[in-house]
């Protein structure tokens, strides 16, 4: 195990490698929204899978067209018909998304067109292949259409329905034990009790664990007792990964590390050079990944974006599982003293081009309201000192804030 303090780029190195990218299961594919194909999907129906007009219009060959001479509508073809042959200098009145007539290389759209009986003038001269959108030209047979390790969304789960599949095969999501320790935690629905609080930290966390696609498994809480801890642990040891919450720091009672060690798991390490969140724990029995968050419940859930989650993402299938910071202009300025890597909670303000970011005045570990509503983590970097308002520093957006109006120029 490193001594010292790592750091955050350490301590991923270290533990993202122990997360193993889980197996597949067949879904059907109405309730395949956000999960991660296991295998690639390749085109087995061409896209489009025949000629079609993108037009309401006439279809007909390019050369046959005349300026200012009328040429004879032949035929009508509706989106679902099945066209005859086109007849020899002649159009065909054609709908949008109708297969084009073997023979006819154009369409005109009927913008163009000057329909008198059933004869036809037009304004334009096609070229071949106007508003005609080819068999196979969006997807051609055989080549990959949806590749393993996609996130399913809307756009992808359309595609894959063009193919006529019921059925994906998708990575297993990852279940998550979530195990609340501490003497002074009471279950949301137990009575209340002097000088207890609710765990609230285990909805915190089953509701970070949805935002990220696991599905959380939430133990009862554990007593700051050694023996409970362990009996604890081993029912969360059945689940994919195993988050403890709480005990993990130096006080007297701090018995989770300790306790995982009696389970059996074996600590890879203890510290991180970040705040807040400094006591974050990681271990694993088999290849069951554990990890044990500070209890603070901004503490857990910073630790939750920078190392669970990613680690998670991973089990999921996902190939890029990292937050993907932006740039922002301090407001103000922040004292930092050098050491860790500090993650400031900040509202963001988004105008010309420019994100503007200020920090709460509440950074207490203990606080989780400065993460409430669409807000940002601020990085101060771990050797920096003071930063001054105006400073450009990078900020990983927990949620884009929305606009009540449009805000489009049109
Ligand atoms: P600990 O990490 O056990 O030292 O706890 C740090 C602080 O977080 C203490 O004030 C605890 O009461 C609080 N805390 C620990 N676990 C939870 C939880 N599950 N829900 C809410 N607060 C908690
Ligand atoms: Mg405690």
């Amino acid at each position: 195990m490193p001594t010292g303090m790592l750091s955050i780029r350490q301590a991923l190195d270290l533990m993202l490698p122990h997360f193993p990218v889980l197996g597949s299961e067949s879904v059907p594919l109405t309730q395949a929204y956000g999960r991660v194909l296991a295998q690639d999907v390749k085109v087995t129906i061409e896209l489009p899978p025949f000629d079609h007009s993108a037009m309401d219009g006439y279809a007909l060959r390019a050369a046959d067209v005349r300026a200012g001479q009328a040429m004879s509508v032949s035929a009508e073809i509706r989106a679902g018909g099945s066209p005859q042959p086109l007849a020899a200098e002649s159009s065909a009145r054609i709908f949008t998304g109708a297969p084009l007539p073997p023979g006819a290389d154009a369409v005109i759209m009927q913008e163009n067109a000057e329909r008198q009986g059933d004869r036809v003038t037009f304004s334009t001269l096609p070229s071949p292949g106007a508003h005609v959108r080819k068999r196979g030209s969006d997807h051609a047979l055989g080549s990959t259409l949806v590749a393993a390790g996609v996130e399913l969304g809307p756009a992808e789960l359309g595609l894959l329905a063009s193919q006529g599949l019921t059925q994906l095969s998708v990575h297993r999501q990852p279940r998550v034990a979530i195990l609340p320790t501490g003497d002074e935690l009471r279950a949301l629905d137990a009575p209340r009790r002097p000088f207890s609080i609710v765990d609230s930290n285990t909805y915190t966390l089953a509701a970070a664990l949805q935002q990220a696609g696991c599905v959380p498994v939430p133990l009862s809480i554990a007593t700051d007792d050694p023996g409970v801890i362990a009996a604890r642990v081993e029912q969360g040891l059945a689940a994919d990964a195993l988050l403890t919450v709480g005990g993990v720091s130096v006080g007297e009672y701090d018995f989770v590390s300790e306790s995982l060690q009696a389970a059996g798991v074996a600590i890879q390490f203890h510290k991180v050079a970040i705040k807040p969140g400094k006591p974050l724990l990681f271990g694993k029995r088999g290849e069951t990944p554990v990890l044990g968050l500070p209890g603070n419940p901004a503490s857990a859930l910073v630790v939750f974006e920078i190392f669970v989650r990613p680690g998670l993402l991973r089990m999921r299938g996902l190939r890029s599982v990292h937050p993907q910071p932006i740039e922002v202009v301090l407001s103000s300025g922040y004292a930092h003293k050098p050491g860790r890597t500090e993650f400031v909670r900040a509202r963001v303000h988004y105008q010309a081009g420019v994100w503007t970011a200020a920090a709460h005045s509440n950074q207490s570990s203990g606080s989780v309201g400065s993460l409430s509503g669409k807000s940002a983590l601020v990085i101060v970097p771990r050797e920096r000192g003071d930063v001054q308002a105006g400073e450009i520093l990078q900020a990983i957006l927990t949620g884009l804030p929305m606009r009540p109006d449009p805000a489009f120029a049109d």
